[in-house]
């Protein structure tokens, strides 16, 4: 089963992603990950790929794609994977293609986890951090007993500029305009499946577990 995971930050990819490989027998690979073992293991693209970050400049796509056929070659993803982070582009995801068509194997299905971007906004500028202690809170999940005061020693909670909204907003919008034509290559292609992002966490992961245990 080979599998792409796809949504915007905040979307809860993450604790899809790790109830997707509870439950079938398939490595997750995220990009990061994948570079990073790359350039650990001193591999011959891993070197090219450090020479760029290490310039703080972009990796190129033929270097970034050729990492990915590395990994889903291997022994563990031999039988399906989960790709996460990765394409990115357009370039990439035609790139993936024929990769897959040259190791004769089909993605099977892209698990696109949508949710509004009102939402997306609530969940990501709700952190709230201690300045003694360092514990985190959530305006929404996981709110201190007393507004803006933390539960264990009364230190302040101070938000993070990461997380103001003005900076959440940029980087959604950036993903927004990333991920749009991806998502419509792979609807050309009929293996998209759109799962609504916005209901209870478990009920998303019921929804995932679902049609990744109905594809043909
Ligand atoms: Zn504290």
């Amino acid at each position: 089963m080979n599998i792409i995971l796809m949504g915007l930050p905040g979307a809860g990819k993450g604790t899809q992603a790790a109830e997707i490989v509870k439950q079938f027998p398939i490595p997750h690979i995220s990009t990061g990950d994948m570079f990073r073992k790359a350039i650990k293991d001193q591999t011959e693209l891993g070197k090219i790929a450090e020479s760029y970050t290490d310039r703080g400049e972009l990796v190129p796509d033929e270097v970034t794609v050729g990492i990915v056929k590395e990994r889903i070659s291997e022994d563990d993803a031999k039988k399906g994977f989960l790709l996460d982070g990765f394409p990115r582009t357009i370039e990439q995801a035609e790139a993936l293609k024929d990769i897959m068509q040259e190791l004769d194997r089909d993605i099977d299905a892209v698990i696109n986890i949508e949710v509004p971007e009102e939402e997306l906004m609530n969940r990501l500028t709700g952190r709230r951090i201690c300045e003694i202690c360092g514990t985190t809170y959530h305006l929404v999940f996981n709110p201190p007993k007393v507004d803006g005061i933390c539960d264990l020693d009364g230190g302040k909670l101070y938000q993070r500029e990461d997380d103001n909204p003005e900076t959440v907003a940029n980087r959604l919008n950036v993903n927004v305009k990333q991920s749009k034509p991806i998502l419509e290559f792979y609807e050309k292609e009929g293996i998209l499946k759109n799962i609504d992002g916005a209901k209870d966490i478990n009920e998303v992961s019921e929804d995932v577990i679902n049609i990744l245990n109905n594809l043909d």
